[in-house]
C-alpha cells in the first residue's frame, strides 16, 4: 500500500512539475535580448519587430522552441 501511494505520489509529481514547466519556462528571447525588436537592414536606427518572440521579449519552452 506504501508503495502505491508512493508510486501515486510520484505521478503527481511529475505531471504537476511538466505543467509547471510548460507554463512557467519563460526565458528571454535571445534573437532581441529581451528589448522585443531587432535592427532592421542596414539602417542601425530602424527596428522591427522581433520575429522570434513577436515582441513578446520572451519565450518558452525546451530549447527555444517558440511554444
Ligand atoms: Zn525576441
Amino acid at each position: 500500500m506504501d508503495k502505491l501511494m508512493l508510486a501515486v505520489a510520484v505521478v503527481v509529481a511529475g505531471v504537476w512539475v511538466l505543467r509547471h514547466l510548460s507554463t512557467h519556462n519563460r526565458r528571454v528571447c535571445p534573437r532581441c535580448k529581451g528589448t522585443g525588436k531587432v535592427r532592421s537592414g542596414i539602417f542601425s536606427g530602424r527596428f522591427q519587430q522581433c520575429p522570434r518572440c513577436g515582441g513578446a521579449n520572451w519565450i518558452k519552452g525546451w530549447g527555444g522552441r517558440p511554444e
